[in-house]
């Protein structure tokens, strides 16, 4: 059986935070779907669209993670994709109470658990909302923003034995 986990979040946007839980869980499955979550009652900063294609565009050379969105529980699409597992960051005490509280809930009505990884140190202050604000007021966020690997290139030189 295939172990495959849901990484479950508004992403708007992916942060280098996001990207960190994402890269370092990979290795413990055999495919994370990236669920992009549509909530009709809080206002998006980026379309859907967009958020979608901006996860795809960066891991496009990565088949073990799709990017999907959805707009019903998380339960019911961790179900759809036929995952076991939900995904999550935790960057704080804050966050503690909230994810622990929904975890319970996941594993009560639907028998989905719960991996959370803690977020490094040098990423515990990033964000989406911080970005979003950085974005509106014109900042440069780049560091905050992961970025798609360079493609390789075409034909390289073969190297010389004492390079
Ligand atoms: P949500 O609105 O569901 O919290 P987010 O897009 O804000 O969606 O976050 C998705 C997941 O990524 C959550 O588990 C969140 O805790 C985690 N996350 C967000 N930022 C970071 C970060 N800097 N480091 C680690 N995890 C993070």
């Amino acid at each position: 059986m295939k172990r495959i986990a849901i990484f479950p979040g508004s992403f708007d946007p992916f942060t280098v935070g996001h990207a960190n839980i994402l890269e370092r869980a990979l290795p413990l499955f055999d495919q994370i779907v990236v669920g992009v979550g549509i909530n009709e009652n809080k206002k998006a900063f980026y379309p859907t669209e967009q958020r979608l294609q901006a996860i795809r565009t960066l891991y496009k050379g990565e088949p073990r993670i799709r990017v999907e969105s959805y707009d019903d529980l998380t339960i019911d699409f961790a179900r759809r994709v036929g995952a076991r597992f939900i995904l999550r960051g935790l960057r704080s005490v804050h966050d503690f109470e909230y994810e622990r509280d929904v975890a319970n809930m996941n594993k009560r009505l639907a028998n989905i658990d719960t991996l959370i990884m803690f977020t490094e140190p040098h990423l515990t202050s990033v964000s989406s909302s911080v970005v979003r604000e950085l974005i509106t007021f014109g900042k440069d966020v780049s560091a905050f923003l992961p970025h798609a690997p360079e493609p390789a290139p075409r034909s390289e030189a073969p190297r010389s034995q004492d390079e």
